[in-house]
């Protein structure tokens, strides 16, 4: 597999009432050719951040590569090839759609803004809504004749308009019912079998993210405990952390192996983070060691990698 993207070292930090939050820390993850990656977490641990500093949305320290360029020097005019290759799908397409415009004309405006002819936009409008499973006469209407499940697949056509490498999806399919659900993953999973997009999937539904991801990143607190493939994470989490989360989750399957562990006491400030292992402060298994020294990122093998003092497997 080919890298795409390479992020090395990614950090975001905000001026907030309190002082200084550091939403993301020295977060490394790369992204190949066709694969989709799972980005996980309680709400607050960084994800979405971590997305909108990967789509050059929010200022990031660290490195930033798009096929070897360096992304995080781009400026301005510089930035619209990045923009073309990198597009970005969010939970709420209502919102991202404006409503006083035709759906074709909001389709349309990634490939005004990059210079196609009229016709050539026509041609691929039409294609992209035929994709996405909507007939082309979906193109006069306006977003508010849709259902939810549909607006998303306009979502996805929108973001799939200049036939980016790589989307970003922020929780993309959180508002849908648990059916349309199942159908918006099943029509990005076929997307990705025809064209080899790679997706990053930020979710905190952890059931969708086992169906759709190759890979899972998992995130605490703005750093990265785990990360691996995501059936093996499934079958053994090595961070407490990490089982927590599966074992809160709702898993059709009664003998999933670890609803012995559940997730307890809230997300501390990330203004004020716990010394030491930042979820010390809630982790069954915290030694001593724990409080006064942060575990770093080690590998457990070659495709996976663990940041606990005492990890399970
Ligand atoms: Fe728990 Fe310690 Fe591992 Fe942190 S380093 S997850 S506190 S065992």
């Amino acid at each position: 597999m080919t890298t795409l993207l390479d992020a090395e070292n990614i950090s975001v930090r905000y001026a907030s009432k309190g002082g200084w939050v550091q939403a993301v820390s020295d977060v490394s993850l790369q992204l190949n050719t066709g694969e989709t990656v799972g980005l996980v977490g309680e709400s607050g641990c960084g994800k979405s951040t971590l997305g909108k500093a990967l789509m050059r949305l929010l200022p990031a320290e660290g490195h930033l590569r798009l096929n070897g360029d360096d992304v995080l020097a781009l400026q301005g005019k510089q930035l619209l090839p990045f923009r073309r290759q990198v597009q970005m799908m969010f939970q709420d397409p209502q919102g991202s759609l404006n409503p006083r415009q035709r759906v074709g004309t909001s389709i349309a405006r990634p490939l005004q803004v990059a210079g196609w002819s009229k016709a050539a936009i026509q041609a691929r409008v039409s294609h992209l809504l035929e994709e996405v499973g909507l007939p082309a006469s979906a193109a006069t209407r306006f977003p508010h004749e849709f259902s939810g499940g549909q607006r998303q697949r306009i979502g996805i056509a929108r973001a799939l308009a200049l036939e980016p490498n790589i989307v970003i999806c922020d929780e993309p399919v959180s508002a849908l019912d648990v059916s349309v659900r199942a159908q918006v993953i099943n029509l990005m999973r076929d997307i990705q079998q025809r064209s080899q997009v790679t997706y990053l999937f930020i979710s905190h539904d952890l059931s969708v993210v086992e169906y759709i991801a190759h890979r899972v990143v998992v995130m605490y607190l703005g750093r990265i405990v785990e990360t691996g493939p995501t059936a093996e994470i499934w079958q053994a989490p090595a961070h407490p952390y990490t089982r927590a989360l599966l074992a809160a989750a709702p898993v059709a399957d009664p003998r999933h192996p670890h609803s012995d562990t559940l997730l307890e006491g809230e997300l501390p400030s990330p203004l004020n983070p716990p010394a030491g292992c930042a979820f010390h402060t809630r982790c069954p298994h915290a030694q001593p060691l724990c409080k006064q020294q942060r575990p770093q990122l080690k590998s457990l093998t070659s495709e996976r990698q663990v940041a606990c003092h005492f990890h399970l497997s």
